[in-house]
């Protein structure tokens, strides 16, 4: 902002335009003064409104606007210019900042208007709103007085990093069955649908499975529903764990009750059917406590002709799985 001083080619303009700016200032304060109700803006994290006079560089402001960051009026320079605020910006800010204030010098702008993080003195940031105006020109168009008023936002900003955070954990619960963690029904069949106009388009292969856990009453009703609920999810991190080995893309949904479904984008019918048998032998092989062994019955299905679509893909996934029942359960079928 220095570059302002090199407007004035003599000492006595320099001296002229201090004096005509001071006496805006002095102005101003006057007729702020007079107006109680213009001190007092019951805006939230008002602090104050501030001065710049640009050819001193001196800044007035309200005590507020520094106490309100912890220093104390005791400990500042005679001169407060403008780079006692702007030195203490967040790195992140400080460009931003600058880039607004010179171009509503330039008059790009309408008003200088910025939201930053200025350092505490316990080496915090806190944010604030600022907002200020070109208020006196010389007669040559050169600034002499900036009038502007800033705010704590800080809380506002908090407010609003939980809201963001808040909304992501929203939309991906929106996603996820609150049981398991798997997917849920709605977001499993808006995925498939994607998947399968991508693999027709790049002519890749999709598979899908379907499983059943098999007579997944007798668990309810043998060791109570809670036990059931703990079965579920001790099942779902067993797939979960066997499909994190696998590629990526690969999408496991809780269908409903102890059913699920998973979507494998790249892998055709042969690879799928390996794939469902590695995870059949995974499941009766592991015990889960306090229960024992617990199996489940696979239907594959995989995209064979252009009119595959999802439902055709999931009935006839189902219809395997059905089969896989009737012939005994614990099985693939495809
Ligand atoms: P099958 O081998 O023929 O599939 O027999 P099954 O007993 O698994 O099948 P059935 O459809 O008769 O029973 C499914 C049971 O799953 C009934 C239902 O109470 C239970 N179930 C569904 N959702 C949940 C759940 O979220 N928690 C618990 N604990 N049980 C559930
Ligand atoms: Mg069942
Ligand atoms: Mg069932």
């Amino acid at each position: 902002m220095s570059d302002n001083f090199n407007h004035f080619d003599s000492t006595t303009q320099l001296l002229e335009s201090k004096v005509a700016a001071l006496e805006e200032v002095i102005k101003q304060i006057q007729e702020e003064k007079n107006d109680k109700e213009l001190l007092d803006f019951p805006w939230v994290g008002n602090l104050g409104q501030w001065y710049w006079m640009v050819p001193s560089n001196q800044v007035i402001f309200n005590e507020k606007k520094v106490t309100n960051l912890g220093y104390s009026m005791e400990d500042l320079p005679d001169l407060v210019g403008f780079d006692y605020f702007t030195e203490k910006l967040h790195p992140l800010d400080y460009d931003r900042v600058m880039d607004n204030m010179k171009s509503h010098l330039m008059g790009l702008r309408d008003s200088y208007e910025v939201e930053y993080r200025i350092r505490a003195a316990n080496g915090e940031y806190i944010w604030y709103y600022d907002r200020g105006k070109v208020t006196k020109r010389d007669e040559r168009g050169n600034v002499l007085l900036v009038s502007g008023i800033v705010f704590d936002i800080n809380k506002n900003k908090q407010i609003e990093r939980e809201l963001k955070e808040a909304n992501e954990k929203l939309s991906e619960m929106v996603n996820v069955d609150a049981l398991t963690g798997a997917y849920n029904r709605r977001y499993i069949l808006k995925y498939l649908e994607n998947e399968i106009i991508r693999a027709k388009e790049d002519r890749a292969s999709l598979s899908l499975i379907m499983l059943d856990v098999d007579h997944f009453k007798h668990v309810n009703d043998e060791f109570g529903h809670s036990m059931g609920d703990h079965v579920l999810k001790s099942i779902v991190d067993l797939l979960m764990h066997e499909m994190n080995k696998a590629n990526e893309g690969e999408a496991l949904c809780r269908w409903g009750g102890e059913e699920f479904i998973i979507v494998l984008p790249n892998k055709n019918n042969e690879e799928a059917v390996n794939f469902a048998e590695k995870l059949r032998s995974s499941l009766c092989n592991n015990t889960i406590d306090g229960v024992g062994t617990i199996t489940a019955s696979f239907g594959v299905s995989s995209i064979i002709s252009k009119n595959d679509d999802s439902n055709i893909l999931i009935k006839k996934a189902d219809d395997f799985m059905y089969r896989a029942k009737q012939e005994g359960r614990n099985k693939v079928s495809f």
